[in-house]
């Protein structure tokens, strides 16, 4: 296995127009396999960062590398060979899935949109894959999003997602918008998705980013502590969690009084 990350960013910096910086001095790297959990409060700056991590933004200052390489927004061919590697899942499983189309046709859109299959026979097959992934029925393709629940919504969102093969799964605060029961399932799988590649040289490595202390407890072997768009803490999750450095870590832990402790 190469020892290269898979992401890395350095020293980032994003301010916007006439606004003090949302995110500075940021600097961290993804190990493929190792899934990382990006937490911190309301304004702490996560969706801009992952804005920056999907190429929807240049960074002010600092830059992220893709397997070396600088990602540079501007540029579309290259752009889309990023997308093919780095795919997302966001919050609401209602909003992020087009009415209109029916499930086999918004799983197949990535395979369309960035030109990795042309041949029916071809796209279906790997919709099923997908969606086999996922836990969802192979006859779900000629059904509509609105005749399934949020959880089969989100299992839907995720097909689409890993259905190009990606290594990194960027999941913006993907269960903060179902129940609690729901939540537990779609991060099991989140987990299960992860390791079943583990091992493999392509393993999936999931970067989940929330305010659920839980949830990145559960899911991810590393996790960064962003404040005011600044790294406070960053590291190995059990360590973190069971030896908080920072006082703001420390608040954040208290306010999850139910965290299993590793
Ligand atoms: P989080 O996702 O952690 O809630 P954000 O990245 O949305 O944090 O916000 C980080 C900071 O940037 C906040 O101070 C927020 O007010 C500011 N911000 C976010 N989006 C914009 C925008 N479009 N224009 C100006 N300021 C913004």
């Amino acid at each position: 296995m190469s020892t290269q990350p898979l992401l890395e960013a350095q020293d980032l910096g994003y301010s916007y127009r006439n606004r003090g910086p949302a995110l500075a001095d940021v600097s961290f790297a993804i190990d493929a396999g190792v899934n990382l959990g990006i937490v911190g409060e309301s304004g702490a700056g996560k969706t801009t960062l992952l804005r920056l991590m999907l190429g929807l933004a240049r960074p002010s200052t600092g830059r992220i590398l893709s397997n070396g390489i600088t990602l540079d927004p501007g540029n579309r061919t290259a752009l889309r060979e990023y997308r093919r590697f780095t795919q997302a899942v966001f919050q609401d499983p209602y909003s992020s899935l087009d009415p209109r189309q029916n499930v086999g046709r918004i799983v197949a859109e990535p395979l369309r949109s960035l030109r990795l299959e042309t041949g029916r026979e071809a796209i279906a097959a790997r919709v099923q894959r997908a969606l086999d992934a996922v836990g969802l029925s192979p006859d779900a393709t000629e059904r509509y999003p609105h005749e399934f629940s949020g959880g089969q919504r989100q299992r839907i969102a995720i097909a689409r997602a890993i259905v190009p093969n990606p290594r990194i799964l960027l999941a913006d605060e993907p269960v903060s918008a179902l129940d609690v029961s729901t939540r537990v399932r779609i991060i099991d799988l989140l987990a299960e998705l992860g390791h079943k590649h583990a091992g493999s040289p392509d393993p999936l490595t999931v970067v989940l980013v929330s305010h659920d202390l839980s949830a990145v407890a559960a899911l991810c072997e590393r996790m960064l502590v962003l404040e005011r768009g600044r790294i406070v803490e960053q590291g190995d999750t059990g360590t973190v969690i069971a030896h908080p450095d920072h006082p703001y870590t420390r608040r954040l832990l208290d306010s999850v009084p139910r965290l299993p402790r590793r």
